[in-house]
């Protein structure tokens, strides 16, 4: 099956869905890093770009017109994962994530529908709302705003963006990817060497907050935050819903596997 999908930034591509044993063959050898399969995956599940959006005219287009994922925008990458799950399997909107409820820590499991929510699902979606910032994005130049009367100017992450903080955080193990994240994007600070601005990031406190929404409104995304109803204790939570391998490559469960599983839990039983 294959299907025109459109992203956050308006770029038209279009997909097909793989079967299970597709992706599992096109992701062999990258376990090591997470950014690198799903770059894989959406490599496989796009067959060529349609429009390109609001992407600058020389910036996403490999040869043939085929998508260089490293060069589309975080954002983007993770709608084009979920497009692939929903084009690679029959129940592929449906989705349903393990939680741990934070007020009575009991487990419990939250479906949701991966569709947008203009087609019936639970997913919010949206596009660059100014157009002072699709503009920027479509000239490649930072965006701009005032905190504490100085200038700073931003911009979004890319999927090569990504994969340097996976090789930061697998180096360090106690980098904060948050943390990188939040730098990554700031370009410049008027008026401060761009070596000292990352400590000067940390003096914000509730300002970070101030910056943090700034941003957010000069972007075109996906929110993967869900509320999470307990049904133990009724308490509604956020819950993100993850993009991790287990994600598009869900566990097909075998006669073994649920016996195993029987097997396992009634050990535990008895130990206890
Ligand atoms: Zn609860």
């Amino acid at each position: 099956m294959s299907e025109i999908i459109q992203f956050p930034t308006r770029m038209q591509v279009e997909m097909h869905g793989r079967s299970v044993s597709e992706l599992r063959e096109t992701l062999k050898g990258f376990k090591s890093s997470l950014v690198a399969s799903q770059t894989a995956a959406l490599e496989a599940a796009s067959v060529k770009i349609i429009s390109i959006g609001d992407y600058p005219e020389d910036r996403i287009t490999k040869d043939d017109d085929q998508v260089n994922w490293e060069k589309a925008t975080s954002e983007d990458r993770i709608y084009g994962l979920k497009a692939t799950r929903l084009l690679s399997f029959s129940d592929g909107a449906h989705y349903k994530m393990e939680n741990n409820c934070e007020r009575c820590d009991k487990k419990f499991v939250k479906k949701v529908d991966l569709r947008r929510v203009e087609d019936g699902g639970d997913i919010v979606c949206w596009e660059f709302e100014y157009e002072e910032h699709r503009d920027a994005f479509k000239r490649g130049v930072p965006f701009e705003g005032k905190l504490r009367d100085r200038l700073i100017k931003w911009r979004l992450l890319y999927g090569e963006d990504e994969a340097q903080i996976e090789r930061i955080a697998q180096n360090n193990p106690n980098a904060n990817t948050s943390d990188l994240t939040f730098n990554m994007k700031i370009v410049e600070v008027e008026g401060m060497h761009r070596n000292d601005v990352d400590a000067w990031l940390k003096t914000l406190g509730d300002e970070r907050i101030e910056l943090q929404d700034m941003m957010a409104e000069a972007s075109a995304g996906v929110d993967l935050v869900v509320d999470a109803q307990c049904p133990w204790c009724d308490c509604v939570q956020d819950a993100t819903i993850p993009f991790d391998l287990e994600f598009w490559i869900p566990v097909v469960q075998t006669q073994r596997d649920r016996r195993r599983r029987r097997r396992e839990k009634a050990l535990k039983k008895t130990v206890r």
